[in-house]
């Protein structure tokens, strides 16, 4: 029999595309009409081939000058009618009020190449009637660690929103210090947040409330329609989904930093990419936000944060729903869809083709003497598919992760016992587990290598801002200059993603990722400064 034809994608110029207003069909109380601000002499900073593949295009069509204008925010493609959007939320367990789209903007709707469609969305183009104090600005730096993390996530086969590409220009941002501004081509199904349901009902508003619950069932959830009760098993899926996302968050050890109810996808997604983080060595309570002073963002933390949050957005869909009970009932979903979720995951990771009751206590096992030697979370899923069930031939990868040996030898017969009760062989369960456990996570110090080469070594003076104070001193290490003496090279940020983007695969010239952070990356601290 014939091999089948591979599919031909017809590759489109941006030219032919054409946006259509998605979320901005519903009535102007959900958004507000906006012109990006002008980027001067913007430039392209880097490029994901796989999100463009998902409107049609090729990577090179988005170094054409006139896309990146677009992309800059300096001229409206064919179609687009840019908005921002209103919603509000709970910031670190309190009502904050009217939040909103304060520096990023739709620019409309395109089809997707699969029947679907995406929102496109430029963030970091200039001030909108929701910016507040800020200045509608995104800097270089978070632009890069979210372009990298969104298309990581997704590689990873976890929801995320998309990112297509970066665009930089010479224009100083003021932060702590000087950087210069960027903006993020994102890409979404949709942007809606639980935000946008307690923004209409804190204010009473509850015909929009309805109307935003009927927008998310005709588009996203239609099989919601003919249900008994479509509100409720709106509110019922958004917290399976969300549950779920969670559960595929602590297996890879994301944490992600800002779990406000304005930073939580109604469709599920990761969203809002900043303080985040990837657990290195492994530690329950890690906090990677050091705006976070109490943790309630903490690694450990994150799913009992994420029902919290169900709750909130069950609380804002009471006017839809008959009872407070029929709230709770949908909710209830929340903690055996994570139990469920979870334990699929680690059995995965574990190499086991099911979870039993008993391999709760294994993983919690495992889980304490992790934490206990602090042992690189990711390195050791992946150096586990080596271990063999008969003897301890191929235990070195692990063990030699542990500052206690014996405290893996001693899990390591229990896991073996397990391994025996099961008929997988060997080679048949490693390659599964390197299915699952990926090599290449987006550590903190893979980004920061990146941004600081794509920053430059001269960046003030570029600015016209002298060079008193220099983005680099000669105390800081190799790994962090730019191979292009002092000019920005984006090279480095390019090769990382494409480590990224295929995070199971080994690859000898990937080598460098795969290890834990260098001494001098022990204290880099991200915070919610971007
Ligand atoms: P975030 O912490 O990025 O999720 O943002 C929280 C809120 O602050 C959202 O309403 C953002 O739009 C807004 N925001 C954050 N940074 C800026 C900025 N530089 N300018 C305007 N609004 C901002
Ligand atoms: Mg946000």
């Amino acid at each position: 029999m014939n091999a089948p034809e591979p599919a031909l994608i017809p590759s489109r110029s941006f030219d032919e595309l054409h946006f259509q207003s998605g979320f901005g069909k519903l009535s102007p109380a959900f958004h507000s009409r906006v012109e990006p601000a002008r980027l001067d002499a913007p430039y392209l900073v880097g490029v994901s081939a796989a999100a463009a593949a998902l409107i049609g295009l090729e990577a090179a069509e988005l170094r054409r000058p006139q896309v990146i204008d677009i992309l800059a925010g300096n001229t409206l493609a064919k179609g687009s009618v840019p908005i921002a959007t209103v919603y509000s939320g709970h910031q670190f367990g309190h009502w904050a009020g009217q939040l909103g789209d304060g520096r990023a903007l739709l620019l409309g709707q395109l089809p997707g190449i699969s029947g679907d469609s995406w929102e496109i969305q430029l963030k970091g183009a200039g001030l909108t009637p929701y910016s507040r104090m800020g200045d509608g600005r995104a800097v270089l730096r978070s632009s890069i660690r979210e372009f990298l993390c969104s298309e990581a996530m997704d590689a990873l086969g976890i929801p995320s929103t998309r990112a297509l590409a970066i665009i930089g220009a010479d224009t100083p941002v003021f932060r702590e210090s000087v950087e210069t501004a960027a903006v993020v081509t994102r890409m979404a199904p949709s942007f809606l947040r639980f935000g946008h349901f307690e923004h209409f009902y804190y204010a009473g508003r509850h015909d929009e409330l309805r109307q935003l619950a009927d927008y998310l069932i005709d588009h996203f959830y239609p099989q919601l329609r003919d249900e008994v009760r479509p509100f409720q098993a709106l509110l019922r899926e958004i917290t399976r989904k969300t549950a779920s996302l969670v559960a595929q968050w602590q297996s890879v050890g994301f944490c992600h930093g800002v779990m406000n109810t304005d930073n939580m996808s109604v469709l599920g997604l990761t969203i809002d990419y900043g303080p985040f983080g990837f657990l290195d060595a492994f530690d329950p309570q890690h906090i990677c936000n050091h705006s976070d002073s109490t943790g309630r963002y903490s690694y450990a933390n994150q799913p009992g944060i994420a029902e919290w949050n169900c709750y909130c957005l069950g609380q804002a869909m009471m006017p839809l729903l008959e009872s407070v009970d029929l709230a709770k009932e949908a909710l209830e979903i929340f903690r055996p869809t994570f139990a469920a979720e979870f334990s699929a995951r680690f059995a995965a990771k574990l190499g086991l083709a099911q979870w039993r009751d008993p391999d709760d206590a294994l993983l919690s096992e495992l889980f304490e003497i992790l934490a206990t030697s602090r042992v690189d979370f990711t390195r050791f899923f992946r150096e586990l598919a080596r271990v063999r069930r008969s003897d301890a031939a191929g235990d070195s990868g692990c063990r030699d992760l542990f500052l206690d040996p014996s405290a893996f030898d001693g899990w390591a017969t229990k896991y073996r016992q397990r391994l025996s009760d099961q008929d997988r062989s060997d080679s048949e369960r490693a390659d599964a587990m390197n299915r699952v456990n990926p090599v290449y996570v987006l550590r903190n110090h893979l980004a920061e290598i990146a941004i600081q080469r794509a920053r430059g070594g001269n960046e003030r003076v570029r600015l016209g801002l002298g060079a008193s104070t220099p983005v680099r001193t000669a105390q800081q290490p190799a790994e962090l200059s730019s191979g292009q003496g002092d000019a920005p090279d984006y090279s480095e940020m390019a090769t990382l993603l494409e480590a990224l983007r295929s995070p199971f695969e080994e690859r000898a010239e990937f080598r460098s990722y795969a290890e834990p952070p260098p001494e001098w990356a022990a204290h880099l601290q991200v915070s919610c400064s971007s």
